[in-house]
């Protein structure tokens, strides 16, 4: 691979150790970041990329989506927007669809969300199963979702389907259906939650996916406070994921643990729901990560600027605490190390943004501003042309 230089970059965030960077220059080699300067004396390079002036940021990484599904649920949100209240009991709605559709339909439809996402900056993307909730169509859910991220997270405990007992549904998950699954997925998750599954399952779920080699993060305290938060942490989870309503505890609990607590403000905006608080969590310490929480339901958006500009208005978080979320924050939620910065060694995955200035994110909501987009050094799209 050739080495690229990127310059006249107005504005350089890295959140890696030379922090904020203006008027800075790039090196990408061999799909890494390889040197990061003024914009005087510029090493040579095989190409050149004048970004002339803009603002460069890391690739934002959605830690939490829901992407291999069928069907559409526009009329349930129209119903929500017209006052019914939201439950979680939609899921079955899409389960049904999901199941009725052919792989190429899965694939397809996936492929549409992740080329969406990409042309709003998002480099990385984790994606889960959770609408096929038999061995068969969790297996291929998962399969499927492989092809596009290595980010991938068996959720077969996503919903009791119907007419299922729920103790023999949960032997399920953590049997045949977890054997099945494991090969394709890196993560365990389980929606902890009243009317889906409670401590004991959820605990149950996670421990038969650590044993298989998965790694654990939870559905918590989305709909209430509970006990999500807390098994998150007993568990050593990457991520607590919603964290909506949370108690004290929750927060010491996350404060005192390497557990991210990772928002997902598109679910509180398309639920009409109070947003979690951002605010004591980043306050008492807890790492922040923003995530779009992409599904048919709850939450129908691949635009991690647009979660980003909810988290500084409705959540009170700074913008930059917001970018940091999105990208960092993201990564730790993921448990690497090697994205969601730029410092040198790190993946050379980076939005340009037709803006002089990363705040603009949030400044001009619902702007597309994303002009480029590289991951690895490569460019994946370039919606502005
Ligand atoms: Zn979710």
């Amino acid at each position: 691979m050739s080495s690229l230089l990127i310059t006249n970059i107005g504005e350089l965030t890295t959140h890696g150790p030379q922090g904020t960077v203006q008027h800075a220059a790039m090196v990408v080699d061999e799909g890494r970041v390889a040197w990061i300067g003024g914009a005087g004396h510029l090493p040579m390079t095989d190409a050149r990329l004048d970004v002339e002036g803009r603002a460069v940021i890391p690739g934002f990484v959605d830690s939490h989506a829901h992407l291999v599904f069928a069907g559409s649920r526009a009329a349930e949100f129209a119903a929500r927007m017209a006052g019914q209240p939201y439950t979680g009991g939609g899921i079955r709605t899409t389960v049904s669809a999901t199941r009725a559709a052919p792989d190429e339909a899965l694939r397809a439809n996936a492929a549409r969300l992740l080329a969406e996402a990409a042309r709003q900056g998002t480099t990385t993307m984790e994606i889960k199963s959770g609408y096929g909730l038999t061995v068969a169509d969790e297996e291929r859910s998962l399969r499927i979702a492989a092809e596009f991220t290595p980010e991938t997270t068996f959720l077969g405990a996503h919903v009791v389907p119907a007419d299922t007992d729920p103790d023999e549904y949960v032997r399920l998950v953590c049997g045949d259906m977890l054997k099945a699954a494991a090969p394709y997925a890196r993560w365990v998750d389980v929606f902890c939650e009243r009317g889906a599954f409670d401590a004991e399952q959820s605990r149950a779920v996670l421990r038969a996916g650590i044993d298989a080699g998965l790694r654990p993060r939870v559905h918590a305290n989305q709909l209430s406070q509970g006990p999500g938060v807390q098994l998150a942490v007993e568990l050593g989870a990457a991520s607590a994921d919603h964290c909506t309503h949370l108690s004290e505890a929750d927060i010491k609990a996350l404060a005192d643990s390497d557990t991210v607590a990772t928002l997902l403000p598109g679910a509180e905006f398309s639920t009409r729901s109070p947003y979690p608080d951002a605010r004591s969590l980043l306050d008492a310490g807890v790492t922040v990560a923003l995530a779009t929480d992409c599904n048919p339901g709850s939450s129908f958006t691949t635009s991690m600027p647009f979660c980003l500009a909810l988290a500084v208005r409705e959540m009170r978080m700074t913008p930059a605490e917001a970018l940091r979320a999105a990208t960092t924050g993201g990564a730790k939620a993921l448990r690497r190390t090697d994205i969601g910065h730029l410092a040198v060694g790190a993946c050379a995955d980076l939005t340009v943004l037709d803006a002089p200035s990363f705040l603009h994110l949030a400044y001009r909501p619902g702007v597309p501003l994303v002009h480029t987009v590289l991951r690895n050094g490569a460019p994946l799209c370039r919606p502005s042309q």
